[in-house]
């Protein structure tokens, strides 16, 4: 664990402004902790091991280079070097991550869509935790959680997070795949833009980058979501498409539990028929992971329909509240309404109207 997370703070930006909401809690930094953030490299080694220590057997730096199928089911894999080994067994758990290659070549899922997926870029950059918890106003040991919403993604949908570990502050940022085809801009471009912000450029003065790497998201909700049961075959975590918002590793880990059970189940009733696996999709129907996907499931329909959103709408936020700071030499009626004027210039009042009660109903 590298800290635990106490402050939680989102940021709608424009070029020049933030509208930042904000909340922390010295609660949060009771055990059992709410959120901590975790170093990959060193949690999933860590993870892997406790699955060793209880009886798993490793094979680190090897390919899964096929699934062998017998007819319509499959029936165990093919391992490349150094190992080149065939695997039988009566149920395999494909958790391939997104590009599930392996699965798509098994005619399991269907091929990735690009507006269904989000390519994200994150650096990792070195800063000693003195100046961290200085810059981020934490107690030692506390950690902050930051989206950025706006300016940060090109103003397409998507995200940018920045994230404080130990030593160290991780910055993620992507759209989706669709909106780097359409648009004239490349991952990298994002996040020299982010480091460049002027509200945010401080907290990168001095770092040292020591990590850089892109992975893809399954960011196409429920509706995109393959079928998870197939005959000798259970298909689990970013594969299975479950991310739902900022989560993603927990889902993978919960769905990776479920059908672990489903599979003690099975061998207990010696039966691996495609209905004895459905129990699969059963469990994680019964937990929070599809609940709150389905939950969530207009969403990706609701921005898909509304790209204005990141920037006509984050602009008008930011407008509002820069004129309310600003001084002018009137009554505050009519600066009332030369702020509405200005608000109404940037998007209709009845569009905002619209979008907001249509997003009440969507997070109903
Ligand atoms: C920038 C970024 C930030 C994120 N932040 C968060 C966050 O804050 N909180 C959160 O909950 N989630 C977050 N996520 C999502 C989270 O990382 C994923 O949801 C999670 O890692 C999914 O786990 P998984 O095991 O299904 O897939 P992965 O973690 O992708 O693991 C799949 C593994 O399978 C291996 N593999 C693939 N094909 C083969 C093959 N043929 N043979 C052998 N091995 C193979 C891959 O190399 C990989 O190691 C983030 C993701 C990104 C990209």
């Amino acid at each position: 664990m590298e800290r635990i997370l106490t402050d939680y703070r989102y940021m709608a930006l424009t070029a020049d402004s933030a509208v930042t909401a904000a909340f922390k809690s010295a609660r949060y930094a009771q055990s059992p902790f709410n959120r901590v953030s975790v170093h990959r490299a060193k949690f999933d080694k860590w993870l892997a091991a406790k699955a060793v220590d209880a009886g798993a057997v490793l094979f680190a730096n090897h390919k899964v280079e096929t699934l062998l199928k017998e007819h319509d089911k499959i029936i165990g894999l093919e391992v490349g070097p150094p190992v080149n080994k065939q695997f039988f067994a009566g149920v395999v758990i494909l958790a391939e991550g997104v590009n599930a290659l392996l699965a798509e070549r098994a005619g399991l899922v269907p091929g990735i869509k690009t507006e269904n997926v989000a390519l994200y870029v994150k650096e990792t950059m070195a800063l000693p935790g003195r100046l961290i918890e200085e810059r981020f106003n934490l107690q030692p040991g506390q950690g902050a959680a930051i989206g950025l919403l706006g300016e940060s993604t090109a103003n397409f949908m998507g995200t940018a997070s920045l994230y404080t570990n130990k030593d160290t502050i991780g910055l993620n940022v992507g759209t989706y795949v669709a909106n780097f085809v359409t648009g004239n801009f490349n991952p990298h471009d994002l996040i020299v833009k982010i480091k460049q912000h002027p509200l945010l450029a401080p907290l990168f003065t001095g770092t040292e980058t020591l990590e850089y790497c892109a992975q893809m998201i399954p960011e196409g909700g429920y509706e995109a979501i393959p079928p998870l049961v197939h005959p000798g075959c259970l298909i689990a975590g970013d594969a299975a498409g479950l991310v739902n918002g900022v989560q993603g590793l927990n889902l993978a880990m919960l769905s990776g539990q479920l059908a672990g059970k489903t599979l003690i189940a099975a061998k207990h009733k010696n039966d691996f028929s495609q209905r004895q696996l459905s129990l699969y999709k059963r469990l994680l129907d019964e937990s929070y992971v599809l609940q709150n996907l389905r939950a969530n499931r207009h969403i990706h329909r609701f921005f898909a329909a509304r790209p204005w959103i990141p920037e006509a709408e984050i602009a008008v936020i930011n407008e509002i509240a820069y004129q309310v700071g600003m001084i002018y030499p009137m009554p505050n009626g009519a600066k009332r309404r030369y702020i509405r004027q200005k608000a109404a210039s940037i998007q209709p009042v009845w569009k905002l109207a619209a979008d907001f009660l249509q997003a009440l109903w969507v997070i109903k």
